[in-house]
């Protein structure tokens, strides 16, 4: 198979030695670890295509990897499989700015789409917090949001169409045109983890810059002080473009890491808010959210005073999951959805269960969005802290569903929440998800094992499915 690969695309594209694997052993999700069985780099559609038909001949099962950041186990090996990583397939293809609309391959780092159009006046909206690292392709593949999704969308509003190579080798188009009748299968493939193909050029949409932008940092003695200022925030009809939370333990990473800001003591949350659009309007919008944090008994609450110090607050915060590892040698990040109005009591919740299972939790989050991000400090050397540190996790994502909530804001399912797929769906409606599933990826070879939990009448449910896919094609 090893040399039919190297045939196919060239020495240099094709990793199979137990030390180049083990970079590709986990992404950054790395509780599970296996090795692959090798890893190519195809350049583009055709050479993905003639990779998957090998492999499908073969009957090896294989995963689309782009930068490896997901933190759910999505580009993680099971053990065995081929990982196809896009990481070449790098360029811009096109831009129409005036269709706003830019055609790119999967490969190509998310940052670069909005640096490469910023001088035209133009940005690409979802901005994740690794988008300094992240691909586009990772990003459909996990629908992926960030700190500006709030008021913009995530992933999938931003995606006009796609290309994809199926499972068995086919190439085909999704979307694309201005208003596709039909089934949204664009809709369906954004988020799908790389368990129904692999994307290998995508058409997304490009945003005017808006005229204006203000930021403000407010300062809060009291954790439920500050999610009840996010919750009433929005309910004073304004719709920030980001509003962002972090509590004491997360203050404390991000002070010992790259970008301080010199937060004073004792402060307990900060909330750190993005408005923007028609200048005229900006400083009204301030002065409301000011007021709403006043009537929360704000500690401190001002806007930047200059650019530099906007984008200090901005850099203090996305860098927060990485300024962690300042606390602590390991820790688990998990991803929950709960109704904004409940973020007072589920985060007195997170922190039961942190003393519970003995572990410090700390927050930091899209708040305006109820999307959590609890990171739970562990030491894997200690005997029972692993452990107790997923369990802790496991417990979080139940009450953000009891809470009305779901187990993934952004980062996707994977590996890793399979499980607690269970609070959310019945055993019945995950067998549909996995007929939708065996539509496509019929021999379950694309990326196997990921997303959803095997269900207990599995069996019967894929021979069922099996039969009605190769009547659909
Ligand atoms: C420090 C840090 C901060 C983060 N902040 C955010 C955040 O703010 N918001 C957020 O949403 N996420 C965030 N993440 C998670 C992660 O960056 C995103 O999930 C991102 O979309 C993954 O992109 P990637 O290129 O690394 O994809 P990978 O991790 O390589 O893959 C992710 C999934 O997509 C599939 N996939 C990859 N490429 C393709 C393709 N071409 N076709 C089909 N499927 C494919 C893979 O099989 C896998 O299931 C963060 C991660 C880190 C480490």
């Amino acid at each position: 198979m090893i040399e039919e690969l190297i045939r196919l695309l060239g020495k240099d594209a094709v990793l199979f030695k137990k030390e180049d694997l083990l970079a590709y052993e986990c992404d950054a999700y790395t509780l599970e670890k296996a090795l692959p069985r090798a890893v190519v780099f195809p350049r583009n559609t055709e050479e993905t295509a003639a990779v998957v038909r090998l492999l499908n001949r073969r009957k090896i099962p294989f995963i689309p990897r782009g930068a490896g950041t997901g933190l759910s186990g999505g580009a993680t090996p099971r053990g065995g499989e081929v990982i196809i990583s896009l990481a070449r397939m790098n360029r811009l293809l096109s831009v129409d700015l005036p269709n706003r609309r830019a055609v790119i391959q999967p490969g190509y780092i998310n940052l670069h789409l909005t640096q490469a159009v910023a001088d035209q006046g133009y940005y690409y909206a979802p901005d994740p917090s690794s988008q300094q690292a992240c691909t586009i392709g990772g990003n459909v593949g996990e629908n992926a949001g960030g700190a500006h999704c709030l008021k913009y969308g995530v992933t999938t509003n931003h995606v006009l169409g796609l290309k994809v190579v199926l499972p068995d080798g086919e190439v085909t188009e999704l979307g694309g045109l201005p208003d596709t009748p039909g089934y949204d299968l664009v809709g369906l493939f954004v988020g799908s983890e790389g368990t129904m193909g692999i994307v290998t050029e995508i058409t997304v949409r490009l945003m005017k810059q808006p005229e204006g932008v203000r930021t403000v940092l407010a300062l809060f003695d009291r954790v439920e002080d500050a999610s009840e200022a996010v919750s009433d925030i929005i309910a004073a009809g304004i719709l920030p473009a980001a509003l962002e939370m972090m509590d004491a333990l997360a203050i404390e990473a991000v002070e010992k890491g790259t970008f301080p800001v010199g937060y004073p003591e004792g402060v307990e949350a900060v909330l750190l808010v993005d408005v923007d659009g028609v200048e005229a309007g900006l400083e009204e919008q301030i002065r409301r959210i000011v007021e709403v944090c006043r009537k929360h008994r704000v500690r401190e609450v001002r806007p930047a005073a200059s650019e530099e110090e906007r984008a200090r607050w901005w850099a203090n915060r996305k860098t927060a999951f990485g300024a962690v590892g300042t606390l602590s040698p390991d820790y688990l990040v998990q991803d929950g959805v709960i109704p904004r109005s409940r973020l007072p009591e589920v985060l007195a919740r997170i922190a039961e269960i942190g003393k519970e299972k003995g572990v410090r939790i700390a927050n930091v989050f899209h708040a305006g969005d109820g999307n959590l991000h609890p990171l739970i400090l562990f030491d894997s050397r200690v005997p029972g802290e692993t452990e107790r540190a997923v369990q802790a996790g496991s417990a979080i994502l139940k009450v953000c569903v009891d809470a009305g909530g779901s187990i993934t804001g952004e980062h996707g399912v994977g590996l890793e929440k399979r499980e607690e797929m269970k609070y959310l769906w019945t055993e019945e409606e995950l067998e549909v998800q996995h007929a939708v599933r065996e539509v496509f990826n019929p021999e379950d070879l694309c990326n196997p094992g990921k997303m959803l939990p095997r269900p207990a009448r599995c069996a019967e449910v894929k021979r069922h499915s099996k039969d009605s896919a190769s009547q659909q094609k």
